[in-house]
């Protein structure tokens, strides 16, 4: 297909070109060409394009509500619950919608709604970010997740980026990576994003040493408040094997 994406769209250019290709090249599968980017589905839908969840796949169009694309990126915010979601990636989308007809530029605009910058990290394959780069530039209350070990920054990274669509690449240089499933697909994360940042301050945090932390997140708990010991994040780093009342 013949395009030039505008700049009615928040991606590059030459990248959201490259990405709408890839998908156009997508090998066929139930009859139509589609491609999972994250929790999304891309379907190339003729001279059109149709978004929905990859956990939606096989449901029928009929049984999904339309979404407009004006407020989806209002709508990707939330999970099935109504929980604010903490960071982009999380395996959180919301499921049981399809966006159906998209033209290039909204496909893109939503597309980059839910994974702001995924499309020119992916087109632009470049050098991933150690954590402890990240970690050298950080200042005020940040500047203490310079300190962290390598078990908590494990810890941290399997609770944290064990429930992320993307795939992580930052740690793959050989004197750098960590014994943590790096999960799939081709939605890359070449840079610690700031939530897993947040987390890695949080473990540094000492714990009232008297207090048995929760075993179970709390469900009243939002996922963002990594202050709360009963937090999800909280649980899961603690569950890796991080014990926070000796992370000091
Ligand atoms: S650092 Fe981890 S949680 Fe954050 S975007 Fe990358 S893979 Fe996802």
């Amino acid at each position: 297909m013949d395009r030039t994406v505008g700049a009615e769209t928040p991606v590059r250019p030459d990248a959201g070109d490259a990405f709408l290709s890839w998908v156009d090249d997508a090998p066929v599968a139930d009859g139509r060409r589609a491609r999972e980017w994250g929790d999304l589905l891309v379907v190339a839908d003729g001279e059109a394009y149709e978004l929905r969840h990859r956990a939606d796949r096989g449901r029928p169009r009929a049984d999904l509500v339309d979404r407009d694309p004006a407020t989806f990126r209002g709508f990707v915010r939330s999970d099935d619950d109504g929980r604010y979601r903490p960071f982009a990636g999380e395996r959180s989308l919301p499921t049981g919608w399809v966006m159906p007809g998209l033209d290039d530029p909204i496909l893109l605009r939503a597309v980059a709604s839910a994974y702001p910058a995924g499309i020119e990290e992916w087109a632009d394959d470049a050098d991933p970010v150690p954590y402890r780069e990240v970690a050298a530039r950080q200042t005020g209350i940040y500047e203490r997740v310079a300190n962290l070990s390598r078990a908590e920054l494990t810890d941290v990274t399997a609770a944290v980026c064990g429930n992320c669509a993307k795939r992580r690449t930052w740690d793959e240089t050989a004197d750098d990576t960590l014994p943590v499933d790096r999960g799939a697909g081709d939605l890359p994360c070449r840079e610690p994003c700031s939530f897993l940042v947040a987390a890695a301050r949080e473990v540094l945090v000492d714990e009232p040493p008297d207090e048995q932390p929760p075993e179970q997140p709390a469900a009243d708990v939002p996922p963002g408040d990594l202050t709360d010991p009963a937090n999800r994040y909280r649980v899961r780093y603690r569950r890796a094997g991080g014990n926070p009342t000796t992370h000091r």
